[in-house]
This record gives C-alpha cells, sequence and structure tokens, in this order.
C-alpha cells in the first residue's frame, strides 16, 4: 500500500473481520465469540470514524489521556462503545482510567491492583480487567512473570474481589508467537479464566489457532501511526 494515501478503514475491518472468521472456523471456535479490539492509539477520531460508521463498537487505546481526548465525543457520537486500556496504567491515572475504560487489559502488579479495588469502589464503576503476562519474561516489558501469575490472579480475585475475566501477552518481537500464546492459554487454563487477549496485525490469526478470544489489530485497519506527538 501506498503510505501516503489514507487506508480504506471500512474495507481492511471487513477484512479483517474475515479473516477473524476464517481463522476462528479453522480452529474449529465460534466467529462470534472472538471480538476484535480495534487500536486506535496514534489516529485521530477522523481515521477511527468509518470503523464506528461500519458499526464496529469495540475499540483499545494504550494510553489514558490520549483516549481522554478522543473517545467521548466519539462514544457520544456512537452509543454501545466499549473501551480497552491495552497499555501501562499508572496510579495515579486510576480514577480516570475507570471513569473511561470499559476494560483494563494492563493489570500487573499489586498496588495497581489495590488501587482499581479502591476507586471501583468508590465510583460505582467495575471495568473487567484481564492480567497482563510477561511471557517472554523481558525486563523492559510490563506484565506479572509466568511464575508469579497464579498468586498474582489469586490475589486479584480473593483479596481485591477484582472483576478478572482473563490474560493479555505481547510476544517479544522477532519472536514466533506461539509459544507465548500456548503459554498464556496454559495459565488461563489453570485458574479457570475464559478471556485470552492475544495477537495483534502481525499475529491474530495465529493467536486465534490458539485460543484467542479477544485479538487487537492497529495497523491492519488504520495504517501505519503517524509519528508520537510529544505529551
Ligand atoms: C499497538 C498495540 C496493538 C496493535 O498493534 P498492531 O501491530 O498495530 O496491530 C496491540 N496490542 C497492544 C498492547 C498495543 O500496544
Amino acid at each position: 500500500m501506498n503510505d501516503h494515501m489514507e487506508p480504506d478503514v471500512a474495507a481492511r475491518l471487513a477484512d479483517v473481520l474475515t479473516e477473524i472468521a476464517t481463522a476462528a472456523r479453522e480452529a474449529g471456535s465460534d466467529p462470534h465469540e472472538i471480538t476484535l479490539v480495534a487500536v486506535g492509539k496514534g489516529h485521530d477520531a477522523s481515521r477511527i470514524r468509518p470503523a464506528l460508521e461500519s458499526g464496529h463498537r469495540v475499540f483499545g487505546e494504550n494510553r489514558v489521556q490520549e483516549a481522554a481526548d478522543k473517545w467521548p465525543e466519539l462514544s457520544t457520537e456512537f452509543p454501545g462503545t466499549a473501551l480497552h486500556l491495552i497499555g501501562p496504567l499508572q496510579t495515579n491515572k486510576v480514577r480516570q482510567a475507570v471513569a473511561l475504560f470499559d476494560v483494563i487489559e494492563t493489570l500487573d502488579r499489586p498496588k495497581l491492583a489495590r488501587e482499581l479495588a479502591k476507586e471501583m469502589a468508590k465510583a460505582g464503576r467495575r471495568p473487567d480487567c484481564f492480567i497482563e503476562v510477561n511471557t517472554g519474561a523481558e525486563a523492559q516489558k510490563a506484565g506479572v512473570l509466568p511464575a508469579e501469575a497464579d498468586p498474582f490472579i489469586a490475589l486479584c480475585r480473593n483479596e481485591f474481589d477484582l472483576p478478572v475475566k482473563g490474560l493479555m501477552c505481547i510476544p517479544p518481537a522477532g519472536e514466533e508467537p506461539s509459544l507465548h500464546f500456548a503459554l498464556l492459554r496454559e495459565i488461563a487454563r489453570r485458574n479457570g479464566l475464559a478471556g485470552l487477549s492475544m495477537g495483534m496485525s502481525a499475529d491474530y490469526p495465529i493467536a486465534i489457532a490458539f485460543g484467542a478470544t479477544h485479538v487487537r489489530v492497529g495497523t491492519a485497519i488504520f495504517g501505519e501511526r503517524p509519528p508520537r506527538r510529544p505529551n
């Protein structure tokens, strides 16, 4: 594709949905059980709007402030949107995140679990939570280590009574993702968690073969992201 051309977002979204359905059928799962989280991070509302106009309603953003700038207006214009936080959450942004997001996919440490529980009680709003697992044990990456996942899941559920629905991972760049998807699936299985958020533009059909219930796809729908603006 020519980078200087506006991508046809509606057509690309339709293609991704078709690929999801194909991958689901091949895996013997029901395509309707797989949620496409369309990742609009880095793009303006004008680039996201065609996806909303085609009826898509589930979106992902990785920064709380960017989501706060972009989404309240879009959600009013297009009722029924569900917004997923897929980037790191600082505890000083917890209040804003609980107000803004429907799903928080990046729960990864006890302090954040405690703050989320407190804020949910105060706000009377309980976004679903996914626990992020650092399947590649990468030093620079967020997420609980695989060996610490079981006790952390138990802590979030039992001590903090958080609505934990599943697990999320971002496999190391340039590595075969299958082993990471299989590991995430195994941790979810032994903890009785149904949700598996895994797979991005480059590998979502593989993730579906490994049981993904949520795929987070940005570039394949919205095109390349413009260089990030300073904060
Ligand atoms: C940006 C991002 C995605 C989407 O990535 P693409 O390669 O553009 O599909 C998915 N998950 C997370 C956590 C992200 O930050």
